[in-house]
């Protein structure tokens, strides 16, 4: 998620960078397998998604920044297992590059690069898909530390790329497009490129669904926010609640919560919402290590983890089956 103490990082980050550039990245491409899942995942490839994330928020990738060789790293990584899952592309690539200014004062525009791939639905023609996005970027290195930023959003990375890989063997009944996207702890500057210029037209776009932030739960509790908006997806999610290996709380958009738990405006579903599509966001609750050199992957909850990555695909799976009742809705608004 961002925040703007968070902005207020961004003005040394360009320094940084030219300090820090001088420093080979050495990738870890024979990530540990994981020990520490017991749950036996039904959907996804645990493993795989535990590992990606590991790699994600490893010191070589430095933390991920926008504009940085840790960030052009990760971005290449997420390339690579679209093309390895067959996801098709838009035009012949699956980079949608844009320039932003941050959300910051005095913020230099920056370069940002989307990585966008889609699969085909059963039903054909232009009818309603949905967009499901998760942000690759993170805060980079501040003082000499760097943020990793392994469950912020290396975790929501990895869990876009294991849904992807579920619907590529089964296929959706809806196209679904698979939006990672950069620059969203300098104010969510992909989501808004994407949605200012989509690779669909915005009116078939019936649902963003949002992961931010899905691998760190002591309580073992995700929430999932955007019914307050759309109470017609409330039964969607409850249902997906009942039968899902973790427990999913509803809640942190409704406004009357005030700035820090109302979460509608925190990450990548807000342009989407800004747009008047419905969202659902899902996240777990803020913990110590957000924002922090801290966050590591060696502190996330991989049995948690894992029973997230299953609720995903729950929730994808139950939103994919509603889409046309959910597209009905947001034309009555
Ligand atoms: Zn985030």
């Amino acid at each position: 998620m961002s925040s703007r103490k968070a902005w207020g990082l961004v003005a040394i980050l360009g320094v940084v960078a030219l300090v820090f550039g001088g420093i080979l990245l050495s990738l870890d491409r024979d990530a540990a397998e994981p020990s520490l899942v017991q749950y036996n995942a039904q959907y996804i490839d645990a493993g795989a998604m535990l590992r990606l994330t590991e790699t994600l928020s490893s010191d070589a990738l430095e933390g991920r920044a926008t504009g940085s060789r840790g960030n052009e790293a990760a971005r290449d990584f997420i390339q690579k297992r679209f093309e390895t899952l067959g996801l098709r592309q838009f035009g012949d690539t699956y980079f949608q590059p844009f320039t932003a200014t941050p959300v910051v004062q005095g913020g230099a525009p920056v370069s940002g690069v989307n990585v966008v791939g889609w699969i085909a639905g059963q039903t054909p023609g232009d009818g309603p898909a949905m967009v499901i996005t998760a942000h690759y970027d993170h805060l980079g290195i501040v003082d000499g530390e760097i943020y990793n930023g392994a469950d912020d959003n290396a975790s929501g990375v990895a869990a876009l790329v294991a849904v992807a890989q579920y619907f590529t063997l089964h296929r959706p009944r809806h196209d679904m497009i698979f939006a990672v996207v950069d620059a969203e702890e300098i104010g969510h500057l992909g989501s808004n490129a994407f949605v200012a210029s989509p690779p669909v037209p915005l009116e078939r776009i019936a649902l963003n669904i949002n992961y931010d932030m899905v691998s760190r739960s002591d309580a073992g509790e995700i929430y999932v926010a955007g019914t307050f908006h759309t109470p017609e997806l409330k039964p969607i999610v409850e249902t997906v609640a009942t039968e899902a290996p973790v427990r999913v709380l509803v809640g942190h958009d409704d406004p009357a919560l005030g700035e820090a738990d109302d979460w509608t405006l925190l990450s990548d579903h807000e342009p989407f919402h800004e747009a008047g599509i419905p969202f659902l966001y899902f996240g777990v609750e803020n913990h110590p290590a957000y924002h922090q050199p801290t966050d590591d992957y060696t502190d996330i909850t991989p049995d948690f983890f894992a029973r997230a990555g299953d609720t995903l695909v729950m929730a994808a799976i139950a939103a994919d089956d509603a889409l046309e009742a959910i597209e009905v809705m947001r034309r009555a608004d």
